[in-house]
């Protein structure tokens, strides 16, 4: 792990968010509710202007196309190498994943694990649902799930954060990577971007 020495700012002290497209806002919203630094990232440039980035829910097909489009791929892949946590939620989760079926060529492919996605199928493409995770304390965090990709396999540094009754992994963590197929920033709890926002300091 990189470590902070040298650099006098907290890690975690600005928080890019992907605002390409999808619920970006919601993200942004809860940082501001946190009180933290949150930042509307659209150009490549200004990933070396934050400490961590967000990937928001939306549609995975286009938040790629734009990625790759502005030039934010190669560089989000140079600040990862250099240590920056990110954070995929859903459409995120997708985006970040190493191998994903339905995606021939990769997102931005930056970590061990192999989302399908809509994998709740039609009937039950929204659901919500109460999940245990332990790195977040007793209380069960209430989960919503939307047209929700899951996570079929995770790679030897990966560890499960969160499955459903039926063993179903729907949160995950590679170092300082965080993959979850549901939407916290959808809730008013916003105990799983405090959570990523601890991974910088680790
Ligand atoms: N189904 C979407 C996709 O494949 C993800 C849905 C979401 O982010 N809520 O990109």
């Amino acid at each position: 792990m990189p470590s902070a020495v040298g650099d006098a700012r907290p890690l975690t002290a600005r928080v890019g968010v992907l605002g390409l497209q999808g619920d970006f806002a919601e993200h942004l919203a809860t940082l501001d509710r946190l009180g933290v630094d949150g930042v509307d990232v659209r150009r490549p440039e200004q990933l070396d202007e934050i400490d961590a980035l967000i990937i928001p829910g939306g549609e995975s097909t286009t938040i790629g196309k734009l990625a790759r489009q502005y030039g934010i791929i190669e560089k989000l892949r140079d600040r990862v190498a250099e240590g920056m946590p990110v954070w995929g939620t859903c459409a995120g989760a997708i985006f970040i994943a190493k191998d994903v079926p339905a995606h021939p060529h990769p997102l931005a492919a930056l970590m061990d694990i192999t989302v399908e996605r809509n994998a709740f199928g039609r009937q039950i493409d929204s659901f919500e649902a109460d999940i245990k995770v332990n790195e977040l304390g007793p209380r069960a965090f209430h989960a919503v799930f939307i047209r929700s990709p899951q996570i079929i396999r995770v790679g030897p540094g990966v560890d499960v954060l969160a499955t459903l009754d039926d063993g179903r992994v729907v949160a995950a963590r590679q170092g300082r990577l965080l993959a979850t197929s549901f939407h916290p920033e959808l809730t008013n709890d916003d105990r799983f971007h405090r959570y990523f926002l601890s991974l910088g300091k680790r």
